[in-house]
């Protein structure tokens, strides 16, 4: 690159620009950082800035936008919020010295997944980085979270890609170029292959832990440690700085939660709606924590469910011990507690990465003298879980609440920029320059007492301004009285200025007392930060203890509010819902009907039929979530329930959301019903809902059908399955372990009402017609579509399916007459027809759509 034909700074601009061509770059001049060129106007257009000119270089205007330094954060985080990375160049030369542009240095990246300032992390959700590496069909994931000091990885196979990335949430995705990745809510880096180099990663890592062998953290397998190697050598470089709360490397096992795949994740509308909203969701109504670390584990805690039964009984146990007589009065008073408590696990991170500010720990502080009522609280109740915590509280060192206590200010300044946050009595020093600053005023007042005195003038002044600093002022007047020592200043129409040696004195130690109080406060800050890294790992361990109590107490109200039970956890594979209930439809309706649900050895398959609207996604839904919510360690929505222990749960429900993103429908069931296939096992739960809709019926019926029966003879999963498919209901026939169940309604003039209710037995009727009402479509053209149904059933040219589904052309076994011939094709009105939830259907479009079928039906 030739920059000879540019200015000095911008040669300089363009060289650092040149490593950084992925990010933004703030280039630090006086107070403010600019961006320069494509840059400029991508800043000016996400921040909406205004986009300027710096004059010209090599013949060129250079486009300009700049952000207020003092303001850069919150710039800052919406770019990062945008996905951005964002390179800080700072000055780090001095000005006065230097010969051309100050030397310039970019000294930390800011990117989506390795922030920790307030300013930048949303409290609700953590932003984990992750870095991933494939080879021969296995993937290695490597993760870091720097707001919680942690860093994992395992190994996996490729295939559960997806499901690792929506398990993880990650904010930033680190790839090998040219591999490719899912898209998704992260953003994703493609750093070059050598940066995953296996040796590079094994001298690094052994380097930055300082260790000979990393087997003291587990065995690393070669793609874990390429991972693992390119993740920390990517937050070194961007941090530009060590990280002293990143003390280990976690080893975990792929199989210590219940897997789920992403489209289960999302089916199960965890911690998101289907249409990506917050709320209703299960953790929203599951959320009541006293504390953002709370309800962050919360939400982790949903999302990874475990494997391991004894862990499942502990939190079970302490949930109960929290609930103690019925009304969680033991839990209400932790929750007290904790609600005084800052977020010690940001406040960790932030000390660690320096970036800690004094309010930070005035919150600490207050945290730490919190833990003694906290630990009263946990006195009050006998429970192994709660012992070990309380354990960690009664343990936490006592001197680094008393070293906060003597170092920070009541309510100290918001940064330390400008001094304000060190306490009177920590420093000597400190205390005698603040001294000066303020005695200031009554030595003056005495030294005027003094020289008014001496000189036998009663209005000689002694005063202070900006430009001329400390001076007597004498009127012309007393001229004559002016003693020898008093040496001229300032000249005025009808006074004269001195100075005394002593005033002279005074003022070269006032003057600098603020500059060095200044600066031995942030000596003394700098100093307090280094001595508080030492406790980085207990606070971890403390922040863990509160989170941890929080979610058990939380539990343990919502176990109360919500009327749930204790499952119990067996080890069989089955389970038996007595009762259950969908705990987050049942917050929106008025009443809500529980079903029970029994699945074993000998009943693997409940075979669902109803009508639309009835019920049946509700039912599936709520069965894996309290299957999900046992293996957390919760309690459920049921009467009483017993859940064997489950591997896996998977589901394919409903293809509404997945006409959005282009994909054929078709296809996308397809492979998502070939990926449940593959992967299901005795101990899986299956949830499958219309499958086979997006392809012509004869078609659909038999690949349900199909999978069926695959997933009764191969995989013997236990499964729950809806269907449109009338016909699939003579499974129960053939296969002893099907079992037909049914969601009914009843019609009331004209009406139809849902029950709601489970019962045995295949549904007997459709009610396509009364759900079509119910939509809110006009009387008179239900009058019509009924015309043609009774018109075309004449002619057996179509019937109505059980869910109100219309189906041109015979179908196999109905009304007793052999179809050979080809089936009328089904006209594009009733595709639509078929995919069209109730609530999709307005009006005017079932008019629309009823005119051309009766168009059609008349030829
Ligand atoms: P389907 O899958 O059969 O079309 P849904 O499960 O979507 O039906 O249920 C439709 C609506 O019926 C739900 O949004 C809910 O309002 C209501 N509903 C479902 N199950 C119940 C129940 N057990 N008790 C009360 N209302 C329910």
């Amino acid at each position: 690159m030739d920059l000879s034909a540019h200015t000095p700074v911008m040669r300089q601009y363009l060289t650092i620009k040149a490593a950084h061509p992925s990010r933004l770059l703030f280039y630090r001049m006086g107070d403010f950082y600019e961006l320069f060129y494509e840059d400029a106007e991508k800043a000016a257009r996400l921040l909406d800035i205004s986009l300027t000119r710096r004059g010209s270089s090599a013949g060129q205007p250079i486009p300009m936008a700049g952000v207020p330094f003092h303001a850069a954060e919150a710039y800052l985080a919406r770019l990062v919020e945008k996905g951005e990375s964002v390179a800080i160049c700072e000055q780090i030369g001095d000005p006065a010295t230097s010969k051309g542009p100050v030397e310039r240095q970019v000294v930390r990246v800011v990117t989506p997944g390795t922030v920790t300032e307030s300013a930048l992390l949303p409290d609700h959700k953590d932003a984990p980085l992750v870095a991933l590496v494939e080879q021969s069909g296995r993937l290695g994931v490597a993760l870091m979270i720097l707001s919680q000091g942690r860093f994992e990885v395992l190994e996996t196979r490729v295939e559960d890609r997806q499901a690792e990335l929506e398990r993880l949430q990650p904010r930033e995705v680190l790839i090998r170029e040219k591999m490719g990745v899912e898209t998704g809510t992260w953003v994703v880096q493609s750093l070059p292959t050598w940066q995953f180099d296996v040796e590079r990663a094994q001298r690094d890592l052994q380097d930055y832990f300082g260790v000979r062998e990393l087997a003291a953290f587990g065995q690393l397998s070669g793609l874990m440690l390429s991972a693992a190697g390119a993740l920390l050598s990517y937050v070194r470089q961007t941090q530009g700085q060590r990280l002293p709360h990143i003390d280990q490397i976690r080893v975990l096992a792929p199989d210590i939660w219940v897997r789920m795949d992403s489209v289960t994740r999302r089916n199960l509308e965890l911690t998101e709606t289907l249409r990506g909203a917050d709320k209703p969701t299960l953790f929203s109504v599951f959320d009541g924590c006293a504390t953002a670390m709370g309800r962050r584990l919360l939400r982790h805690w949903l999302h990874h469910p475990l494997r391991d039964r004894d862990v499942i009984l502990a939190r079970q146990q302490a949930i109960s011990t929290l609930i103690g007589e019925g009304d969680a009065r033991h839990a209400a008073e932790v929750a007290r507690c904790l609600r005084a408590t800052g977020d010690v696990e940001r406040i960790m991170s932030r000390m660690a990465m320096a970036t800690v500010r004094p309010r930070d720990l005035v919150s600490l502080r207050e945290t730490l003298q919190q833990l003694p009522a906290i630990g009263v609280a946990l006195g009050k109740v006998d429970d192994p879980v709660l012992r070990h915590w309380h354990q960690v509280l009664a343990h936490f060192p006592p001197e680094l609440r008393m070293c906060l206590e003597q170092a920070i200010a009541q309510e100290p300044a918001t940064v330390i920029r400008e001094g304000g946050v060190i306490a009177s009595g920590y420093d000597q020093e400190l205390d005698e320059w603040r001294a000066i600053q303020t005695d200031c005023g009554a030595f003056l007042k005495d030294l005027e007492n003094r020289e008014r005195e001496r000189t036998g003038i009663p209005s000689l002044k002694v005063e202070y301004n900006r430009v001329h600093g400390f001076y007597i002022e004498v009127t012309h007047v007393h001229r004559a009285s002016i003693p020898a020592d008093y040496q001229r200043r300032q000249t005025l129409k009808n006074a004269e200025r001195y100075l005394t040696p002593e005033l002279k004195a005074f003022e070269e130690r006032a003057l600098s007392a603020g500059e060095r109080a200044l600066a031995r406060e942030k000596w003394l800050y700098a100093q307090l930060l280094e001595r508080l890294t030492e406790y980085l790992g207990v606070l971890k361990q403390l922040a863990l203890a509160l989170a941890e109590m929080d979610v058990l107490a939380n539990m343990a109200e919502r176990a109360v509010t919500l009327q749930l039970c204790r499952p119990q956890i067996n080890l069989e594979a089955e389970l038996e819902i007595a009762g259950g209930r969908h705990p987050v439809v049942e917050q929106q309706v008025s009443k809500f009907v529980p079903n029970d649900g029994l699945l074993n050895g000998g009943r693997r398959l409940l075979l669902i039929t109803g009508p639309n609207m009835g019920g049946k996604s509700t039912y599936m839904r709520q069965t894996a979530l309290i299957v999900l919510l046992a293996m957390v360690g919760s309690y459920v929505p049921a009467k009483a329930a017993r859940i064997g222990l489950v591997d896996q749960i998977f589901t394919r429900i409903g293809s509404g959301d997945d006409l959005a993103s282009g994909r054929s429908t078709f296809l996308v069931e397809m492979a998502e019903a070939a990926y449940i296939l593959h992967n299901a096992t005795p101990r899986s739960l299956v949830l499958i809902d219309e499958i086979g809709r997006g392809t012509s019926t004869f078609d659909g019926l038999a690949l349900a059908q199909a999978i069926a029966r695959h997933l009764l003879e191969v995989n013997r999963a236990l499964c729950l399955f809806a269907t449109h498919y009338f016909e699939m209901t003579q499974m129960e026939k053939v296969f002893p372990h099907v079992i037909n169940v049914h969601l009914d309604a009843v019609e009331h003039r004209d009406e139809i009402v849902f029950l709601h209710a489970l019962a045995d037995g295949p549904a007997s009727r459709s009610y396509g017609l009364q759900v079509a009402a119910l939509a809110g479509i006009p009387r008179q053209a239900l009058r019509w579509s009924r015309q043609l149904l009774v018109r075309l059933e004449e002619q057996d040219l179509a019937r109505v399916g059980p869910q109100g589904d219309l189906f041109l052309g015979g179908l196999p076994g109905h009304g007793g007459k052999e179809i050979e011939q080809e089936p009328l094709p089904r006209h594009p009105v009733i595709e639509r027809l078929i995919h069209l939830e109730a609530d999709q259907l307005t009006p005017r479009m079932a008019l629309e759509l009823l005119y051309e079928l009766i168009d059609q039906a008349g030829h």
